[in-house]
C-alpha cells in the first residue's frame, strides 16, 4: 500500500501473511503517530550513547550482530522463505550479501568518517584544516517488501556503523524479518534501544517523517518517495531516497550470446522480477538478435514459479502488483508485441510464470513503466547506438548491464544511470564498496561503500590558527600594503594560463 489513508479504521493491528499460502507468519501492532514519535525520544539518549563508543567500540557490537546473523543464517532464510514468498536459496544469498555489507561498514567507518587533514590554501596557509564526518543523531529508515534483509540493512547498517540510532518501519509485507534483525541486534546491544522497528501501513511510514528523526532513508516505489519527500520538507529534514528502475541489459553484437542470456533471464525472473535493479528491457543489435532470443527462450521455458522452498522463484509478494504486471502484458500485446514465452495466461494469482515479450513498442508501459514481474522485453536494434539511446529513454536510470567483449567499458559509460554490470546482471549490488542508488525517477543519494556511510553524516570543519598570517585579510586592521599585496599574490599564483 502506499497511501496515507492505507490504515484500516478501528484496527490496532494486522496480520503477516505468508504470500504462497494466506498462513499467517506473525501479528503485528499498527503504531499510531504518538508510538512512532515516542520511539523517536527514546531513541535520542541511545544515539549519544552509541556515538560515544567510538568507530572501535561499535565495530565490535556490530561484528558480534553479524555473526549472530551468519550463525542463524538457515532460521533467518526460512522466515524470510516464508513471509516474503522467495525461495530458500534466493534468502540465503541475500542475506549473505546483507552479511557483507554490514562486516565492510562497520570496518571502515573510522578510515571513511574520521578526522583528517586536509591543504589549506593559499590565503589559509597559517591555518591547519580537517574534516571529520560525525552521525546525525536519530535515522529513520523505510524499507520495502523485495529484498527486506538486504535492502533496509543497505541503510541501517550505514547508518549505525556511522554512530546513528535507527528507528525502521519494514514493509507491512515483511515485518516478522524486520523484528528479526531488531531482535538479534538487542542481543548484542541490549544495554539501549539503539536499532528500534515501528510497525503498520503507510500512515505510521508518514509519522516516522515527520516525528523528529535527523534523517530519512527511503526505499520503496517513486511515488511513494515524492510522498516521503514531501512530508520532509517540512522539517527540512534530509532524505535519501532509493527508488524503483527500468533497467536494461544490451547485447552487443560482439557479446557471448550463451552469457548474456544467461543473465538477462536471471536478471529478469529471479525473485519474480521483483528487484529494483532487475533486467526489465533488452536491447539486442540485429546482427546478433535471433540467436540470442532463441537462447532467451529456450531458457526461460525451464523456469517457473511455486511455493516449495526449492522453486527457482516464488509468489508475487505483494498481491496488487499482480494488476500491474497484468496490465503490461495486455499493452505490450495490444500495441503490436508478441509473447514468446507465457503470455496473459502466465498470470496465475499469487504466482506468475515468465513471460518474453519481443516486438514491443517503446511507448507501451511494458517498457516505460516498473513492471516489477517476471517478464521481459527484447527489442532489436540497428546497432550499440541505437541500444544505448533506447537505454537511456524512459525516466528511471538506476542499474545497466552490457555485454560485449571489447566495447564493455565505452557502451557502459554512454548510459544514464547509476551502476552497470559490464558481463554480468547485477554484479554492483553484490560489492560493498561500491556506492548504490540512481538518478531521475530512480532517486538521489547513495547508500552502500563510502558515500553510504557519508550519507549518514554531516561533515564537520575545523580550522586552527598555527601562526600570525603573512598577509592580514580577515581585519579592519589591514595594512595600507594590504591591497597592492593581495592583488600581485593572486596574479602571480593563479594569473598565468595552466598548461
Ligand atoms: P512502496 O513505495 O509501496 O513502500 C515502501 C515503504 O514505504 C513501505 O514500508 C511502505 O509501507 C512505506 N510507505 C507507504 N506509504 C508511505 C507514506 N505515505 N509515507 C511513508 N512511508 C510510506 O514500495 P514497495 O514496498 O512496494 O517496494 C517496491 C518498490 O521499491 C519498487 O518500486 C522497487 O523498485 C523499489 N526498490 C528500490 C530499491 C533501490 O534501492 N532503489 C531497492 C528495492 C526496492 P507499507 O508497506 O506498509 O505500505
Amino acid at each position: 500500500m502506499t497511501t496515507t489513508e492505507a490504515r484500516p479504521a478501528q484496527r490496532t493491528t494486522f496480520d503477516s501473511l505468508n504470500p504462497a499460502t494466506g498462513a499467517v507468519v506473525a501479528t503485528f501492532a499498527i503504531h499510531t503517530p504518538d508510538e512512532v514519535r515516542a520511539a523517536v525520544e527514546r531513541a535520542r539518549p541511545a544515539a549519544a550513547w552509541w556515538a560515544g563508543l567510538g568507530y572501535d567500540g561499535r565495530k565490535k557490537r556490530l561484528r558480534a550482530w553479524r555473526s549472530i546473523i551468519a550463525s542463524r543464517i538457515e532460521e533467518f532464510a526460512d522466515l524470510v522463505h516464508r513471509e516474503n514468498g522467495k525461495p530458500e536459496f534466493d534468502a540465503l544469498g541475500e542475506i549473505a550479501v546483507a552479511i557483507e555489507h554490514l562486516d565492510w561498514a562497520s570496518g571502515a567507518a573510522g578510515k571513511v568518517l574520521g578526522r583528517r587533514k586536509v591543504g589549506s590554501g593559499l590565503l589559509g596557509a597559517n591555518q591547519s584544516a580537517s574534516v571529520e564526518y560525525l552521525p546525525f543523531g536519530v535515522v529513520g529508515v523505510i524499507g520495502p517488501w523485495n529484498y527486506p534483509v538486504h535492502t533496509p540493512l543497505g541503510s541501517v547498517s550505514y547508518a549505525l556503523a556511522a554512530g546513528n540510532a535507527v528507528v525502521f518501519k519494514p514493509s507491512e509485507f515483511t515485518p516478522a524479518v524486520g523484528q528479526w534483525m531488531a531482535d538479534t541486534f538487542a542481543e548484542v546491544v541490549p544495554e539501549h534501544p539503539v536499532f528500534q522497528i515501528i510497525t503498520g501501513f503507510g500512515e505510521t511510514g508518514n509519522a516516522l517523517c515527520t516525528s523528529g528523526v535527523d534523517k530519512l532513508a527511503f526505499t520503496g516505489s517513486t511515488a511513494t518517495g515524492k510522498k516521503v519527500m514531501a512530508a520532509c520538507a517540512n522539517t527540512l529534514t534530509p532524505v535519501v531516497i532509493e527508488c524503483g528502475g527500468k533497467d536494461a541489459l544490451i547485447v552487443a553484437a560482439d557479446a557471448d550470446l550463451d552469457a548474456a542470456a544467461d543473465a538477462a533471464v536471471w536478471g529478469s525472473l529471479s525473485n519474480g522480477g521483483q528487484t529494483c535493479v532487475g533486467i526489465e528491457r533488452v536491447y539486442a543489435v540485429d546482427a546478433v538478435y535471433d540467436d540470442f532470443v532463441a537462447k532467451v527462450t529456450a531458457l526461460a521455458r525451464d523456469v517457473s514459479s511455486g511455493d516449495a522452498k526449492s522453486d527457482q522463484y516464488g509468489p508475487a509478494t505483494m498481491p496488487s502488483q499482480i494488476d500491474i504486471i497484468r496490465r503490461h502484458i495486455d499493452d505490450a500485446i495490444a500495441s503490436g508485441g508478441r509473447a514468446v514465452v507465457g503470455g496473459p495466461e502466465s498470470v496465475q494469482p499469487p504466482f506468475v510464470q515468465p513471460v518474453v515479450l519481443v516486438d514491443v513498442p517503446e511507448s507501451s508501459t511494458a517498457i516505460q513503466e516498473e513492471t516489477f514481474g517476471p517478464t521481459l522485453t527484447i527489442t532489436k536494434v540497428r546497432d550499440e547506438d541505437q541500444a544505448v539511446e533506447l537505454a537511456n529513454g524512459t525516466a528511471f536510470g538506476l542499474g545497466a548491464s552490457v555485454f560485449s567483449a571489447k566495447r564493455g567499458r565505452e557502451i557502459a559509460e554512454r548510459l544514464t544511470t547509476g551502476m552497470v554490470s559490464i558481463n554480468a546482471a547485477i554484479a554492483f549490488a553484490m560489492v560493498p564498496q561500491l556506492p548504490f542508488g540512481g538518478v531521475g525517477d530512480s532517486g538521489f543519494g547513495r547508500i552502500h561503500g563510502a558515500d553510504g556511510l557519508r550519507e549518514f553524516t554531516h561533515p564537520r570543519s575545523v580550522t586552527e590558527t598555527r601562526f600570525p598570517p603573512l598577509l592580514k585579510v580577515a581585519t579592519f586592521d589591514r595594512k595600507p600594503y594590504a591591497r597592492t599585496a593581495l592583488v600581485r599574490l593572486v596574479k602571480v599564483r593563479w594569473g598565468r594560463t595552466s598548461k
